[in-house]
């Protein structure tokens, strides 16, 4: 398994919340994540406002 640069592990950090990753790219993005701080940061705040936004979207609908 190769491993991501941490442009790669951001770009799919994001692609995550749009499309399900294949297996290989859920395990190397993992991995990524387990040992650089910088990406785990980016990818929670991913996940954050993707959070926000369904919420935001909720309450209008
Ligand atoms: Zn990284």
């Amino acid at each position: 398994m190769k491993l991501l640069s941490c442009k790669e592990a951001t770009s799919l950090a994001s692609q995550r919340l749009d499309r399900r990753l294949g297996l290989l790219e859920r395990l190397s993005l993992r991995l990524h994540l387990a040992v650089c701080d910088g990406c785990s940061r980016v990818a929670k705040q991913f996940a954050f406002l993707r959070t926000a936004v369904k919420q935001l979207g909720e309450r209008d609908a």
